[in-house]
């Protein structure tokens, strides 16, 4: 396998360019008026919320309360582009705006923090990106979702964690080679699952590379009728302990699904909000960001994510500021790259249903 060793620098983020995870503090009361306040202007405007899981339970409830939509990259995707909402206000960050704007050029997109950012999106700087493509012109190029319009509008597909294994296995056995961009612990493990020549960016989520192998394998021993679920942005060692691989989406859904009532869950610790929706009778433990070997900087809480807050939900709602853009060169590339992912994942989906 040729791997990409690349780089003459490097695409992983310094302590310094990581932004204190500061979460909201407000009182009860402030949050009740906040949340009176934004579904009013949401109504008032035709607008709804759609949310990461990673994003606080505050942001979460409000969104479903309030007719939005809390879900993974992916799927909040495609809920924007089937909502008649004219104004999408997106709790994320910026990768996932403007996939929305990207999808639904026609729609106002807002964010509460134009500053909330990926590790993954900042280590893929488009100039660099193009160039590495344009030098490897044999390749078919599949990017992450977490990456700017600028990245995907290089690409010929876009694809998520989800569903990642099996468009490259399906690339892979048409006899195509591929770049693959930004995560290499993503792209390690894609590779190793469907056996393709990739060449594979060096980039990381600094929420999920954090989690520690043989700390894990301390809290198994303590816990050993737990099932360890997994979100294969995290290290080759903390991977192989997995129980279950998952994107987001999978990780919620096997809480509720597997027959343990104890998990240990090595994914940003805003998904325990829906984990509990799911089965709030089952027992879920933060699989170790910190030990011997380490001391967190984010402990399993996206720096990034952590900047959505329902102030600034009311904020922009109120000033209109945050609006998306994405330069018009970008929308037609970068939505075929998108779109082919929608029209493999809906594909998979019918053939499924057919062979059940
Ligand atoms: S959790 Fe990781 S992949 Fe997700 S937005 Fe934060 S830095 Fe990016």
């Amino acid at each position: 396998m040729d791997t990409l060793t690349a780089s003459s620098r490097s695409y992983r983020l310094t302590n310094e360019q990581i932004p204190p995870t500061i979460t909201e503090s407000i009182s009860a009361t402030e949050r009740l008026a906040l949340t009176r306040t934004i579904k009013a202007a949401l109504k008032q405007q035709n607008a709804v919320i759609v949310a990461h899981y990673y994003t606080d339970e505050s942001i979460q409830v409000l969104a479903e309360d309030s007719g939005g939509h809390v879900s993974d990259s992916l799927d909040m995707a495609r809920f924007g582009s089937h909502a008649t909402a004219e104004t999408l206000v997106v709790c994320g960050v910026r990768f996932m705006g403007e996939t929305a704007k990207i999808l639904n050029p026609e729609k106002r997109v807002l964010m509460p923090d134009l500053s909330a950012t990926c590790s993954l999106d900042i280590g893929c700087p488009e100039a660099d990106f193009v160039a590495f493509c344009d030098a490897h012109p044999d390749h078919t190029v599949v990017v992450y979702a977490n990456t700017s319009a600028a990245v995907k509008a290089r690409a010929d597909w876009m694809v998520t964690s989800g569903s990642a294994v099996d468009v490259i296995r399906a690339l892979s056995g048409q006899g195509e080679k591929i770049i693959w961009a930004p995560d290499q612990y993503l792209g390690d493990y894609v590779q190793q699952q469907t056996g393709a020549d990739m060449l594979i960016w060096q980039g990381a989520c600094i929420v999920h590379e954090e989690f520690k192998a043989q700390e894990l394998q301390d809290l198994r021993r303590l816990h050993p009728q737990a099932k360890v679920l997994v979100h294969p942005e995290s290290p080759a060692g903390v991977i192989a302990q997995a129980d279950l691989v998952s994107s987001t989406t999978g990780l919620v859904n096997a809480v509720a699904q597997m027959d343990a009532t104890e998990f240990i869950v090595a994914t940003d610790s805003g998904i325990f909000h829906k984990m509990r929706q799911a089965a709030n009778d089952k027992i879920l433990i933060e699989a170790p960001t910190a030990g011997k070997s380490a001391t967190c900087i984010s402990c399993a809480h996206c720096p990034w994510m952590a900047m959505n807050s329902l102030q600034k939900i009311a904020q922009v709602l109120a000033t209109g500021n945050n609006e998306i853009q994405v330069a018009s060169r970008y929308i037609q590339p970068a939505s075929q790259a998108i779109e082919r992912l929608l029209t493999f994942t809906n594909n998979n989906a019918k053939q499924l249903a057919g062979d059940a």
